[in-house]
């Protein structure tokens, strides 16, 4: 008899996944895995930060039951939420308009919006980046959506191809979802300008398009505040909107799962109705949230002390990868390489699209132990003061 899986096929090898398993592989001790999603330290470590430290010492002292959560979370959580993305004098949040419920990351805050588009309107399209993190068109696809893209890096000026965006944007049926990195994209590290968010904003409200904003990295360029200007645009149009976040870079929780869906509506008594069907879409997959990582966010954003702390520390990791950035740019540039990688330091958050060939990439496995994603992305919070000026020859050296 033959098994009910005899003729299940392997399914594609995730790229960054293999990419760790060779780097976990290579026994040079100059090795540098420039692939990763996550932020490292100077050390190389990934930070447990020690806001968050504090916060879970007074939690497991206090050692509360672990009873379940409502479905959407705790109110303690999701209100900390709203204040970072809508800042806290937020008309939307005293009129109302805007429900949010804890999710597992920023990945699970995509899938519930996901989930619950396509029961609100399962004809539509969902258009995302060219290119977008990895995982967008396959979260949306497997929510029964098909999935397009839209213009955006411009290879040339390794900036944002506005015309092409725009033009893109103008093509789009009305009720159609825009996917948007709210800031830092991934990959590429290249933002809009306030000036361009706000022309995104017109065409949306124009179109009828439904913006879905991705804030995978508040805090990471220019500030709490800074960063949240898209949500803060779309916030002052009057339109609809969702927007997914996560704590797992600005709170160094990656493992926690922590994150959050929002959605902005027409009026308190709207949000009411459609909360009720985002927790059937909770329901229906986990049925309510895990208690803890969220518990140590909503403390150390309720507690004056925890949250200065948590801001210095935020700062501390904003500015320790703008200093890899200018450093890679100026160590680049003493090698005597001919080319000019000055936009490093332009691009904003955790990655940079470096404009490396495939090729490039593979001789600076071979050749330095150094691992990055075929694309060319690389993410500078994996350089330190101790592998900047190798990662740098390397660079040099495969450009030549
Ligand atoms: N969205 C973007 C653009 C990301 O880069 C990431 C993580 O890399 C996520 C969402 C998912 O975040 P989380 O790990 O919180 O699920």
């Amino acid at each position: 008899s033959s098994s009910i899986f005899a003729a299940v096929e392997m399914a594609p090898r995730d790229p960054i996944l293999g990419l760790n398993e060779a780097f976990n592989g290579d026994a040079r001790d100059t090795k540098v895995n420039l692939g990763v999603g996550v932020y490292f330290d100077d050390n190389g470590k990934i930070p447990l930060l020690a806001a968050v430290k504090a916060a879970e010492e007074t939690r497991l002292k206090a050692a509360p039951p672990r009873g379940y959560q409502p479905i959407e979370g705790p109110a303690a959580y999701n209100t900390a939420v709203q204040n970072l993305l809508f800042g806290k004098d937020s008309d939307l949040l005293a009129a109302g308009r805007v429900i949010t419920a804890q999710a597992i990351g920023g990945t699970g805050a995509l899938k519930i919006g996901a989930d619950y588009l396509k029961r609100l309107n399962p004809e539509a399209k969902v258009y995302i980046s060219n290119p977008s993190w990895e995982n967008h068109r396959a979260l949306f696809e497997a929510a029964g959506f098909i999935v397009e893209d839209y213009a955006y890096y411009d290879a040339g000026t390794r900036g944002v191809n506005f015309a092409g965006m725009k033009a893109d944007l103008n093509k789009m049926a009305p009720g159609s979802v825009v996917l948007l990195h709210a800031c830092c994209h991934n990959p590429t590290g290249a933002d809009m300008s306030d000036a361009q968010w706000a022309e995104v904003v017109g065409i949306c409200q124009e179109r009828g398009l439904v913006p879905f904003l991705d804030m995978a990295y508040q805090g990471f360029a220019d500030g709490i505040d800074a960063d949240a200007v898209a949500i803060r645009a779309f916030s002052a149009s009057g339109l609809q909107f969702f927007a997914s976040s996560s704590f797992s870079k600005n709170f160094s929780l990656y493992g926690e799962r922590v994150g959050a869906l929002s959605v902005v509506t027409a009026s308190k008594e709207e949000s009411a109705r459609v909360l009720s069907q985002v927790k059937r879409v909770i329901r229906t997959n986990y049925s309510n949230p895990p208690i803890h990582g969220g518990a140590l966010v909503a403390a150390v954003l309720a507690s004056g002390e925890l949250r200065a702390q948590w801001e210095t520390e935020l700062a501390g990791m904003r500015d320790r990868i703008r200093a890899m950035r200018a450093g890679l740019v100026d160590a680049i540039k003493a090698t005597g390489c001919a080319q000019d990688f000055s936009f490093v330091a332009q691009q904003r958050g955790m990655f940079s699209y470096t404009g490396l060939t495939a090729a490039q990439v593979e001789r600076m496995k071979e050749e330095f132990g150094i691992y990055a994603v075929s694309t060319g992305r690389i993410c500078l919070a994996a350089l330190n003061t101790k592998n900047l000026d190798y990662v740098a020859k390397a660079i040099a050296a495969v450009t030549k």
